[in-house]
């Protein structure tokens, strides 16, 4: 095929636009912190607590210097990682423009730019090589390392400064300006650290300026204001970005505190909406979830037996010895059956009144009536005392049914055979136990067999 001048020009320009978004993209991830996640540790109270400093420092509008120890902690914790990654690239590219400026320096200062080379190559470069490895392994915190490597690349300078004796040594002093700029704009370190140093620095560099024997007056004067203004300006950037950043981290960190709590309150009340308030276990809502959760998660199709319980002529124990009494039976019983199901996984709950439910995975009829035996012995050998001393005995009925769940059946049949069940044992006597047994699992609940001789284990084991 025949390619015009035309195509070869698209395919150029389509290239080099490709070229250039990457390098936009790696500008982008190289100049920019990244994205930091809040720390949000501890509590619901921990984080209530916080939120509301949060929210106060918010509505102060006080982030711009610094926050409340509780905070500034959170956020060094926090953004920890970025501002270490964001120091060592600057700190690397910022060496290297460093010593770059020798070459510079050998025209501006010749005098002392052995000394300079010196200075620069064996203390300074080395200073924070071994700064940007101690970040690399979490030793310091960034505001640290910029303080030392900083520091060692002004002393270096403001040495060969003052020592020099070159014609052009005042626009040397010039550098400082750049300095400024570099630390306090691009590193964008903590404003607090930033004042401290360019206070130093200005000081230093004014006393240095004015010793100076080989500046004239104009010059000391213009490298002063010069330096005060780029201090002034690069201060004021500084201030800024620190508090957009301060301002966007409490942002962030008050909507995940906000998030966390709410999610935890939803927690918190999924559980209280699943629990019987009088005796603490599960009430008819967990009930009819967990049934119906383990039918439909039951894919290997193994049985599945259900007790229902029912306590023995309890309106009568509420007439006789009042309300309270029968709601101390309801505790102990709930207690009971709890300590007898939840060391084998079973699953106990109220499913109502004075009736209580015993959900039994991959169990059989056998072993359920065996199951229902042993909490209706453990009832009846039962001692509830009242405030009064008075000692009260109870029994239960138990209705008990198994089965192996099917697509085309309710756990609602499960239920119904098991209260079937109960109604059985309550007929032949109260304080037993009565199994359904159900057809084949294609049958309806009309099917399901009852009679009075096979369901009684006891007697068909
Ligand atoms: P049966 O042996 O046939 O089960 O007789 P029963 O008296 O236990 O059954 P009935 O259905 O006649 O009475 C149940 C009683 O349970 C009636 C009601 O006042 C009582 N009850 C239901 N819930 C509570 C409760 O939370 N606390 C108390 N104290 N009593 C309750
Ligand atoms: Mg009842
Ligand atoms: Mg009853």
């Amino acid at each position: 095929m025949l390619r015009t001048p035309k195509y070869y020009f698209r395919r150029t320009v389509t290239k080099a636009v490709r070229i250039l978004s990457w390098c936009r993209a790696q500008a982008d991830n190289f100049l920019t912190m990244g994205t930091f996640e809040p720390a949000i540790e501890g509590g619901p109270d921990n984080k209530a607590a916080l939120l509301k400093e949060v929210e106060a420092t918010l509505d102060a509008g006080t982030f711009g210097v610094r926050f409340t120890k509780i905070i500034e902690e959170n956020f060094n914790e926090a953004t920890k990682a970025p501002r270490a990654a964001f120091f060592i690239r600057l700190a690397i590219v910022g060496t290297i423009i460093y010593n770059l400026f020798l070459f510079l320096d050998a025209i501006i200062v010749p005098d002392v730019i052995r000394e300079l080379i010196i200075m620069q190559l064996a203390i300074a470069t080395p200073i924070t090589c071994f700064c940007i490895l101690a970040i690399g392994l979490s030793k310091i915190d960034t505001n640290y390392a910029t303080m030392i490597s900083v520091t060692a690349m002004l002393i270096c300078t403001l040495a060969a400064f003052i020592v020099s004796r070159a014609e052009h040594v005042g626009l040397y002093g010039c550098l400082f300006c750049l300095f400024m700029t570099a630390v306090n704009v691009a590193q964008a370190w903590s404003f607090r650290w930033a004042l401290t140093l360019t206070a130093v620095t200005n000081i230093a560099v004014t006393i240095a300026a004015v010793m100076h024997p080989s500046l004239d007056t104009p010059t000391r004067i213009f490298i002063i204001i010069l330096l005060a203004s780029a201090s002034h300006y690069s201060l004021v950037g500084n201030y800024r970005i620190d508090s957009s950043v301060r301002r966007a981290y409490l942002f962030a960190l008050r909507e995940s505190l906000r998030a966390s709590l709410l999610d935890e309150s939803n927690v918190q009340l999924t559980i209280l909406a699943n629990l019987d308030g009088l005796t603490g276990i599960g009430n008819r809502r967990y009930f009819d979830k967990t049934l119906a959760k383990l039918w439909t998660d039951q894919e290997d199709r193994r049985e599945i037996a259900l007790l229902l319980l029912d306590i023995d002529h309890f309106k009568r124990l509420n007439d006789t010895h009042g309300h309270q009494a029968g709601d101390v039976c309801l505790q102990q019983v709930a207690r009971c059956l709890a300590e007898q199901t939840v060391r084998r996984g079973q699953i106990v709950a109220r499913y109502g009144g004075e009736e209580f439910a015993l959900i039994l995975a991959d169990t059989n009829l056998g072993d359920a009536f065996y199951t229902a035996e042993e909490v209706r012995g453990a009832i009846e050998a039962l001692v509830i005392y009242r405030d009064d001393g008075t000692a009260l005995k109870i029994t239960v009925s138990i209705g008990c049914a198994s089965i192996t769940p099917h697509a085309d059946m309710s756990y609602s049949e499960i239920v119904a055979a098991a209260d079937a069940a109960l109604y059985i044992a309550k007929n032949t006597g109260r304080n037993r136990t009565k199994c359904a047994e159900l057809g084949s699992i294609n049958d309806t609940i009309n099917n399901i067999l009852i009679s009075h001789n096979n369901c009684d284990l006891q007697k068909a084991i």
